[in-house]
């Protein structure tokens, strides 16, 4: 088909997030020596004091440091710029890494349910004097690790993902700590077990979601703020839009989503005029401003696909005709 008007239209959209990865990396270096720090001397205390669960719980603060370091090397990968085949980027280390660090969180509370649950049947002597002090340690060296990360960019799954972890780890100090001093007052042993039972329920619950939110980026799901049947419905009310199909929304990382469509629009209309009215939509009401839409004229043969492979529903406007600028009633949103 041949169209009378030009076809030199910008086509605008950055791929710029000043994201101070720089600050992030401070912010997370800090808790990551504070955690190194503690750890060693969690060691020391645990051998000196023939004590198990301090040297145990020392191979737990092994693992926060390994997710520090991870979200760490994530940082920098995904600042690297695009180059050969990796035409987005190391962005999505990030989420590998979330990922990695959700599946830790799993696997050490279903250790630590099997380790609560036989201490509960068979309660070791537990030093509560010791695990009092060690608790009330952590939880002071757990704050400051806790504040250092919440000040970086908890929107990055990637430093979510450590704040989560750290943030259990606080939790399980204060329960450490109230278990030491029931057992130092009461020397009922099982107390151990049972606050270690509610740090193995917090790292659940903060796995499973790392797991499911790095998981909705990797299968492509659409950012869970936006639902693309409506977007297709909202797309299709764009006055001179006729029909929208192949929609797919995905997140290139967190807090990177993209966009792209086959776009029909009527006849004899401005098809570029569309497609900027539509990228504007797009980034006014649903901040994706990374979208690439194929915008072509709609044919008289009704019937006909646009195209044989597209993915997903076929939104149509409600004029059918499309000779004729659909309605222009835009549903509430
Ligand atoms: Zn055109
Ligand atoms: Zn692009
Ligand atoms: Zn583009
Ligand atoms: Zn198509
Ligand atoms: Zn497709």
């Amino acid at each position: 088909m041949s169209e009378g008007h030009g076809h030199a239209q910008g086509h605008g959209h950055g791929h710029g997030h000043a994201v101070s990865a720089r600050a992030d990396r401070k912010l997370l270096s800090g808790a990551l020596a504070l955690i190194v720090g503690f750890m060693i001397a969690e060691v020391i205390v645990g051998f000196a004091a023939g004590s198990l669960a301090l040297v145990t719980d020392a191979a737990h603060m092994l693992t926060d440091a390994i997710a520090i370091a991870l979200a760490l090397l994530a940082i920098r990968l995904a600042a690297k710029p695009p180059a050969g085949g990796f035409t987005y980027g190391f962005k999505r280390v990030e989420i590998l890494s979330a990922q990695a660090n959700g599946i830790t969180l799993l696997l050490l509370a279903a250790y630590f349910v099997y380790e609560a649950v036989s201490r509960m049947i068979d309660p070791p002597e537990v030093k509560g004097a010791l695990v009092l002090i060690t608790g009330v340690v952590g939880i002071a060296v757990n704050l400051l690790a806790t504040w250092l990360i919440s000040k970086a960019n908890r929107s990055s799954l990637n430093v979510e993902g450590a704040f989560q972890h750290i943030l259990n780890d606080l939790f399980a100090f204060i329960a450490t700590a109230i278990a030491g001093l029931v057992v130092l007052l009461t020397g009922f042993a099982r107390a151990d077990a049972i606050a270690a039972l509610v740090v193995a329920v917090l790292m659940l619950k903060a796995g499973i979601s790392l797991v499911r939110d790095s998981g909705r980026i990797f299968l492509e799901a659409a950012p869970s703020a936006i639902d693309p049947q409506s977007l297709g419905a909202e797309l299709c009310a764009i006055e001179g839009v006729v029909e929208v199909h192949d929609l797919h929304v995905w997140e290139i990382t967190s807090g990177e989503p993209a966009a792209s469509a086959h776009i029909l629009v009527a006849q004899g209309l401005d098809c570029h005029q569309i497609r900027i009215r539509i990228e504007q939509v797009l980034a006014e009401r649903h901040h994706l401003t990374h979208s690439t839409l194929q915008v072509d004229h709609a044919t008289a043969a009704t019937g006909e696909a646009h195209c044989s492979d597209a993915h997903g529903a076929v939104h149509r406007s409600s004029i059918t005709d499309v000779g004729r600028a659909p309605d222009p009633a835009s549903p509430a949103h």
